[in-house]
């Protein structure tokens, strides 16, 4: 499902952002590490091919 853009503030992850709640890497990303907003990063390849 679509969800407002989030990204991960861990600097050892992909500077991508997420907008799918049900991507598979944004998925793996712990709350405690999780960003609203896109961070300035290109849009996840993941949550592309969602849509
Ligand atoms: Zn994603």
């Amino acid at each position: 499902m679509k969800v407002y853009a989030y990204h991960s503030t861990n600097p050892s992850d992909p500077d991508v952002y997420h907008d799918h709640s049900t991507c598979v890497s944004g998925s793996q990303i712990p709350q405690r590490n999780r960003a609203s907003g896109t961070g300035g990063y290109r849009r996840c390849e993941h949550c592309i091919r969602l849509g």
